[in-house]
């Protein structure tokens, strides 16, 4: 089976390459997506430029409607959507419907639009003056996304977009392309007109065509840091607005006074949760004074040793694969290089073997949760993202010991600190060089009314992703300013601001 795109309210061929679509459970592939070519980009473009003036002329509240309609429609389709999650990326059903759930709290927040584009006002701003600010949308925006939420992150953007009066064009991870085609289907069906969303499926050449056509106001891109980077300075210089998500290395600290227990039991979630592939998971735990470490590294092993990985369409397991081969190569390299690197590896994920449903070694890319102690920073799986089940023990002496880590590390996307000490507490909070901060919350993704972002090279750009940052991402303001006067006023020159005069 090919996978195509969806232009203009109907599916689309278009781009003579192709690549194959894996289920990382298997190894095996039985379908392939179809990469766009410049030519196909820009159809779906020219249907959402074509869309566009329709679109935002329509009552904000009617466009609300829309959103509410699809929240439905994807309640009502959520399994079929969660197992296209799963047969693509691998994740367990049950974290499959965890990003769904997400994705969907953004199609309830872009219901709000009609109140969240109110706008500003002011009476009298001068004698006989009113004069006020409103948020007009940007026109074709795009949005370009990666492999690991396959449906959350389009659902960060492309809801809130349309619902500001925007159209867009959507590039979805070629790695998994059927969850956000699916979804778009529903989106017709819940009366979005043709064109208002599009998707291309595709690779550089689509990302690229996106960057340089000018018709393209803007553009969200969410993926690894290398890329974030290109596209914020290219889209720049195009004269786009940028926001470009990027990578992550997360630090959970653990201070003495910790419920150490609790504390395990969030660590293992964020660490090994959708295989550790997750920007806001937990690769590092800086563990901090005496005894704390071997506390938590004795809690860790106890509940490593009793996790099941297998196949994320068997509800039992709590792991499944990495995402391809490749990607599995890269991790176990990682791992290699920790051992090389000097660090003590306690549990070993690649000596894990998972039997297939023909009773034989499966060919799916299973790695085993893994655990390294004596992590330090001059080391490799210290600074990169391995985006993989690898956790790693770092010890500190003191909380500004462990604090100054995480300031020198070059990613600040999110960070946790476990205590029972308020004051600590609060003094890491509001000094910490990262973007998003949890307290006893190992995993602190904002929901979908406030923003999502990192600092650092984990963000490029000044607005966050969804919540109310998207509204101004994906609006621009004007001000008006306005007076009707009276007749018989006199009509006289004025030299000076009309706020000045009495
Ligand atoms: P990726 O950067 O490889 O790909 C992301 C998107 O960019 C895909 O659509 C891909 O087709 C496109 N792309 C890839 N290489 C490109 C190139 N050279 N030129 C133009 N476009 C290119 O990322 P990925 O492997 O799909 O996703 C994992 C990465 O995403 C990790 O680094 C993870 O931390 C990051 N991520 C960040 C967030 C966040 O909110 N900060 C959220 C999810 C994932």
């Amino acid at each position: 089976m090919t996978i195509t795109h969806w232009i203009n309210g109907e599916p689309a061929a278009g781009g003579e390459r192709s690549q194959p679509v894996y289920d990382p459970a298997t190894g095996q592939s039985a379908q392939e997506v179809q990469l766009a070519d410049r030519a196909t980009v820009e159809r779906a473009i020219a249907a959402a430029e074509q869309a566009y003036p329709a679109w935002r002329d329509t009552p904000p509240l009617k466009r609300a409607r829309i959103m509410m309609k699809l929240k439905d429609l994807l309640e009502q389709h959520a399994d079929a959507i969660c197992q296209l999650i799963t047969a693509e990326h691998g994740k367990v059903l049950s974290d499959a419907l965890g990003e769904l759930q997400r994705g969907i709290e953004n199609i309830e927040y872009a219901g709000y639009v009609p109140e969240l584009l109110k706008g500003e006002h002011s009476k009298e701003a001068g004698p006989g003056i009113d004069s006020w600010s409103e948020f007009q949308p940007l026109g074709v925006v795009a949005g370009i996304t990666p492999f690991n939420f396959p449906a959350m992150v389009p659902l960060w953007m492309w809801p809130m977009a349309v619902a500001c009066g925007n159209t867009f064009v959507l590039k979805p991870s070629e790695r998994v392309p059927s969850a956000a085609l699916y979804i778009a289907r529903l989106a017709a069906e819940a009366g979005l007109p043709p064109g208002v969303l599009n998707v291309v499926n595709g690779d550089r050449e689509a990302v690229e065509t996106l960057l340089h056509d000018g018709r393209v106001k803007a553009i969200s891109f969410v993926g690894s840091t290398p890329v974030a980077e290109h596209i914020y300075h290219t889209g720049c210089a195009q004269n786009k607005r940028v926001q470009a998500l990027g990578g992550a290395k997360n630090h959970a600290v653990v201070l003495p006074d910790a419920d150490i227990p609790g504390a395990v039991g969030a660590l293992m979630g964020a660490a090994f949760g959708s295989c550790g592939q997750r920007c806001m998971a937990i690769p590092l735990v800086v563990a901090v004074g005496d005894g704390t470490a071997e506390a938590l590294i004795a809690g860790l092993r106890q509940q490593m040793a009793a996790m099941r990985v297998g196949p994320g369409s068997d509800n039992r397991n709590d792991m499944g694969p990495l995402v391809t081969q490749q990607h599995y190569q890269k991790v176990k390299g990682y791992i290699d290089q920790g051992v090389a690197e000097g660090a003590e590896l306690l549990v070993d994920g690649r000596e894990l073997s998972v039997i297939g449903a023909d009773g034989r070694p499966s060919q799916g890319y299973f790695l085993g949760p893994t655990l390294f102690d004596r992590v330090t920073p001059g080391m490799r799986i210290y600074q990169e993202e391995i985006f993989g089940p690898v956790l790693g023990v770092v010890r500190a002496a003191s909380l500004p010991e462990a604090m100054a880590l995480i300031d020198a590390h070059e990613y600040g996307n999110g960070t946790c600190l476990f205590t029972r000490d308020g004051e600590a507490a609060r003094y890491f909070s509001s000094r910490i060089q990262v973007g998003m901060v949890g307290i006893n919350v190992a995993l602190p993704v904002p929901v979908a009314y406030h923003s999502f972002g990192g600092w650092k090279r984990s963000l490029f750009g000044d607005l966050h992703a969804y919540g109310p940052d998207a509204v101004r991402f994906y609006t621009k303001r004007k001000t008006v300013t306005q007076r009707w006067p009276a007749s018989g006023d006199a009509r006289r020159a004025s030299f000076s601001f009309p706020s000045g005069q009495g």
